[in-house]
This record gives structure tokens, sequence and C-alpha cells, in this order.
């Protein structure tokens, strides 16, 4: 397995099946968190929105899931 790089940071390291790296992991708002760690068939939709989000240069702590 190999890491990859975190898309929240410059230089954080993601692991396989994680999102982001644990530090960005961690700023994001509780909410968000709760929603990203569901894995049922909207998983991937919240995925899109998390990445959609962080490309557009939203905040990680004001990261907004709605799915
Ligand atoms: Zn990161």
């Amino acid at each position: 397995m190999t890491a990859s790089r975190c898309p929240g940071c410059p230089d954080g390291v993601k692991h396989p099946g994680k999102y982001l790296c644990r530090a960005c992991w961690f700023v994001l708002p509780e909410a968000a968190r709760r929603l990203l760690n569901r894995r049922d068939s909207r998983a991937y939709a919240r995925l899109r929105q998390l990445r959609t989000q962080l490309d557009a240069g939203v905040p990680l702590a004001e990261i907004r899931i709605t799915a």
C-alpha cells in the first residue's frame, strides 16, 4: 500500500482509504467528519463535495457536507 499526497495541505501524507491526512481531518467540522465517515451509497457524493470545496479553496474548518 502506498500513501499519497493529502489534497488539503501542501505536505501531508494521506493513507489509503482516508480522504485527508490526520492533521487536516481533525480540522474539519465535526458534522462533516461524521458524514464523511459514513460508508453507504452516498459516500462517493460526499467525497465529491469535499474535493470540490478543497479545489475551490474553502478552508478546512469551513467545509460543509450536505449529502
Ligand atoms: Zn493534509
